[in-house]
């Protein structure tokens, strides 16, 4: 299990490992919420044409691309740039295209900006679209307010409208904080209420500039109680829960081999590209971020830097010894490991201020907790002869990642 520890990866070890490639068009977000992890969302650069050319042809010189290679835009508000930014962007990539590979494009937003025209281009070019929409307005606005301090609820719903007026499909992803924990018949019930069946819960958590969350590890037993209750909620309404697909899919699963981790703790599943044309890999939420300990987390540049180069930096070097180191601990120590695969280095460094640590407060409620309530379901229900449906799911549940 714990030969992926020895020494470094070497380009030829990550060929074609890299399925997720996030590019930060802008880091400007039109909104603060409460639980931002973002560094710099005051920041309304844009990526050049050039980067994002650099960026597809750095993964295929690399030999990094996957041969489906999903290009998610996140890391910021998308939709703050201008359409014909994306019709030139999308275009810029596809001829930038590594060989073989075949895009598609996702969007990950706060939903506030979605219209027609956004519709029309999402439509345009099938491009995969995730809200990010806490639920009932009373729960919504308590963490996702504009920078006065004025609700987003509104807004988020008239851009969830304008895509199901042209039939665009979506997921929805609902940050759970404290003021959730209590109301989870209320959250499932808007979900279910407004055709969005298909959701997935993320723990707020402590990453990047969030150093702290309405939740920690002492609510455990009450967060079990939520996501059961939630569960129960969503099976009679017939809405989907990305956790419980996820767990399911991990089951039939078992990790494998050298590279035993899930895709935010193995070196280049994820690619993150910033606007200024930065590499980073791991948990794309560690894009942007310098850490008191140890500096800028960013590898090199699409633009100067080789895949050799960056695996022979420092700051690689450093990142993927702690966090090999840490995915190891999980391995030996958790019984969760199969089902989490050694958790998000955001999370561990966010939390414990190192990446090779094992528990946190995100992995206990986040993974264990729901776990913990799929399985027992499991056991009630292997009396009545029930056998594990086949599921198709990435392999961890956090973030964008677990959507796209
Ligand atoms: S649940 Fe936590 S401790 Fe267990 S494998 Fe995952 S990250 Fe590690």
């Amino acid at each position: 299990m714990a030969e992926f520890l020895i020494g470094a990866p070497q380009p030829d070890d990550l060929r074609g490992r890299t399925r997720l490639l996030v590019l930060q068009g802008t880091p400007f977000c039109n909104i603060a919420c409460n639980y931002c992890y973002l560094p710099d969302r005051g920041n309304r650069a844009r990526m050049a044409p050039e980067t994002v050319h650099a960026a597809l042809r750095w993964l295929e010189t690399s030999g990094l691309a996957a041969p489906e290679l999903a290009v998610v835009w996140h890391a910021g508000e998308p939709l703050t740039l201008p359409v014909d930014w994306y019709r030139d962007a999308f275009a810029t990539a596809a001829s930038a295209r590594p060989a073989g590979a075949i895009l598609r494009h996702c969007i990950q937003t706060n939903g506030t900006l979605v219209d027609d025209r956004w519709c029309a281009l999402f439509r345009e070019h099938g491009v995969q679209v995730g809200i990010s929409l806490d639920g009932p307005a009373r729960l919504h606005d308590g963490q996702r307010r504009t920078r006065a301090g004025r609700g987003t609820h509104g807004a988020a719903m008239r851009g969830v409208a304008a895509l199901q007026r042209h039939g665009i499909p979506f997921h929805a992803i609902c940050v759970i904080g404290d003021a959730a924990l209590d109301a989870p018949e209320e959250l499932v019930e808007f979900f279910a209420a407004h055709d969005m069946l298909e959701i997935g819960f993320n723990v707020e958590e402590v990453e990047g500039v969030h150093t702290r969350s309405s939740l920690s590890r002492d609510r455990a037993a009450r967060f079990r109680g939520f996501f059961e209750r939630a569960w129960r909620r969503a099976v009679a309404l017939g809405v989907d829960i990305r956790e419980v697909r996820t767990i399911l899919a991990g089951l039939q699963e078992p990790p494998a081999g050298a590279w035993p981790g899930n895709d935010q703790n193995m070196p280049f599943d994820i690619v993150t590209v910033t606007h200024e044309g930065r590499i980073h890999t791991f948990s794309p939420e560690l894009a942007g971020l310098v850490h008191p300990r140890i500096g800028s987390l960013a590898l090199g540049n699409v633009l100067t830097s080789t895949l050799q180069q960056v695996l022979d930096g420092p700051v690689f070097r450093q990142a993927w010894a702690e966090i090999a180191a840490g995915v190891a601990a999980c391995a030996r120590d958790c019984s969760y490991f199969p089902l989490c695969r050694g958790g998000a280095p955001s999370n561990k460094l966010g939390e414990l201020g190192s990446f090779a640590g094992t528990e946190t407060m995100a992995c206990r409620l986040g993974h264990q907790e729901i776990a913990e309530t799929v399985l027992q379901q499991i056991l009630q229900d292997i009396d009545q002869d029930w056998a594990l449906p086949p599921v198709a799911a990435p392999h961890n549940m956090d973030k964008i990642s677990g959507y796209f």
